[in-house]
């Protein structure tokens, strides 16, 4: 589906990890699949670390916006929410208005360069000011979410209907949802819980997220028949502008690390089916206590595991793991010994993992890009959601697609060992047990699903497929209403 090579699309993503990856991986496959020039544009720190991710043949343009952490009272070089600690976080959000005047000056260099605009921008939730300056400039505009629609759904109305959150009970109703059941307070994160409109982060996110809303286009990596709530709550609101286009696979260039062979060797000892995968993505963690019973409940599972394990809430997340502290006595020896379990210091090869015929379900904090992988594999999910939209990505998984048990939430409840070990032997062992084959089944199913929503063959495109042309066609026949606005 080759168009006009000389097309350009800019792509603008928040400085978040979480975003900037997602982001690059649709900006690869807008380029490859529709041949259209891509700018893809940051802060000078986190485009610097993009390059090496980037496939030799890609030629996407990675450029920089002037910023400097300092100037807005953040440690130095600070220019990633994962550098920072929560307190500091909502300084970096509002420090990101200031690259407006830079994102608008870009643009027009650009129209004056090609000689025509762009024929879209796009950008983040978080940057809901893009929306002006692509209106200012008479480009059509897109917001691009990594996440789920329901995920996202009960994020936007939290967020933007704070009153409700002054509730005396422990659960509430959230306006504009009559299909879904009750947001328990306990699936609040911890900005939610101290917002009442005044905060920092109500203000940020208020006006952000009202103004993204205002977008020619909603795309969210997610694919409509898993994700029909969250859907159709956006479209009751914006009709045709919503659109699902995931997964978008990643061709970015990772690091394989030392951990990738031995996770793999360690899998292949194993029986088909027989290991539980145990990991709380990329910048999460949970308490120490939480640690302790979830290393005893796995122990006592009998089942094999693999742990990406990390230091608990309270030291940093960078140091080096240390069993003997952290764990019950002996664990890890015990582990090795006997062949039980594996446990990975700081970072995985997940998709490998997952689509190990030895791992049978996933134990994870509900992160979408998780959640996507395990669905793709048919493997069905421990939920153990942590923070932000994780919470109602597990509520998801669990009482509407069907593929999840939640053992736990956030980082403050308690848990027991023996309620993991309950809850793992009801995923993963058969016998009397329906609940756990219904949801393998249903995994399977999910994975049919999204397999399908990304096929792309002659005479057949996958719905997916077919949101992300529509899209493109959208945005190409609004250029030809604004081709000739001006040249900077
Ligand atoms: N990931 C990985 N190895 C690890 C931890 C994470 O490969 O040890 C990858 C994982 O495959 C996923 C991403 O990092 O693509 C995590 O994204 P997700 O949305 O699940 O969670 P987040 O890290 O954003 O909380």
């Amino acid at each position: 589906a080759k168009r006009e090579e000389a097309e350009h699309v800019v792509i603008f993503p928040f400085m978040a990890q979480g975003h900037i990856l997602p982001f690059l991986s649709l900006a690869l496959h807008i380029e490859e699949r529709f041949g259209f020039t891509v700018t893809f544009v940051n802060t000078p720190l986190n485009i610097k670390t993009l390059r090496p991710s980037l496939p030799p043949h890609s030629t996407i343009n990675l450029v920089s916006l002037p910023f400097s952490s300092s100037d807005h009272g953040l440690p130095p070089d600070s220019e990633n929410t994962h550098l920072l600690p929560y307190p500091l976080m909502s300084r970096l959000f509002h420090a990101s208005l200031s690259l407006k005047p830079s994102f608008h000056n870009l643009l027009s260099h650009l129209i004056h360069l090609h000689g025509y605009p762009p024929i879209c921008i796009i950008s983040d939730m978080f940057f809901g000011w893009t929306v002006d300056v692509a209106a200012d400039l008479g480009i059509p505009h897109a917001i691009f979410n990594a996440g789920g629609a329901y995920g996202m759904a009960v994020y936007f109305s939290l967020w933007l209907n704070l009153p409700h959150l002054q509730s005396d009970s422990n659960e509430f109703s959230l306006p504009d949802f009559p299909e879904v059941s009750n947001i328990h307070l306990t699936q609040l994160s911890q900005f939610l819980m101290g917002a009442d409109g005044t905060d920092d982060w109500s203000i940020f996110l208020q006006e952000q997220l009202s103004l993204s809303l205002k977008s020619d286009a909603l795309l969210f990596n997610s694919v409509e028949a898993l994700d029909q709530t969250g859907s159709n709550y956006f479209r009751r609101k914006f009709g045709g502008r919503v659109r699902t286009i995931g997964p978008i696979r990643t061709k970015l260039r990772q690091e394989k690390g030392g951990n990738q062979d031995f996770c793999l060797e360690w899998l292949n000892t194993h029986e088909p089916s027989s290991v539980i995968y145990v990991s709380f993505g990329s910048q999460n963690t949970i308490s120490a206590s939480q640690m302790m019973q979830l290393a005893m409940g796995l122990e006592n599972s009998g089942k094999n595991f693999i742990w990406v394990v990390r230091p608990p809430i309270g030291f940093d997340m960078n140091l080096e793991f240390k069993a003997k502290d952290w764990l019950p006595e002996g664990f890890e020896d015990r582990m090795k010994e006997t062949n039980r379990g594996l446990l990975v210091r700081k970072w995985a090869p997940q998709m490998e993992i997952l689509s190990h015929r030895s791992t049978c379900a996933f134990l994870s904090h509900c992160g979408w890009n998780s959640v996507m992988e395990s669905l793709s594999h048919g493997v069905p999910i421990i939920g153990w959601p942590l923070a932000a939209e994780q919470f109602y990505n597990s509520k998801l998984l669990e009482e509407e697609v069907g593929v999840c048990v939640e053992v736990a939430r956030g980082t403050r409840c308690e848990i027991s060992h023996e309620h993991v070990r309950e809850v793992i032997e009801l995923v993963m062992f058969d016998g009397e047990n329906k609940r756990g084959k219904e949801m393998r089944r249903r995994a399977c199913e999910a994975k049919e699903i999204l397999k399908d929503a990304i096929r792309d063959e002659e005479g057949y495109k996958g719905s997916s497929v077919r949101a992300m042309d529509e899209f493109f066609d959208m945005v190409l026949s609004m250029k030809t209403k604004t081709k000739f606005v001006g040249n900077g």
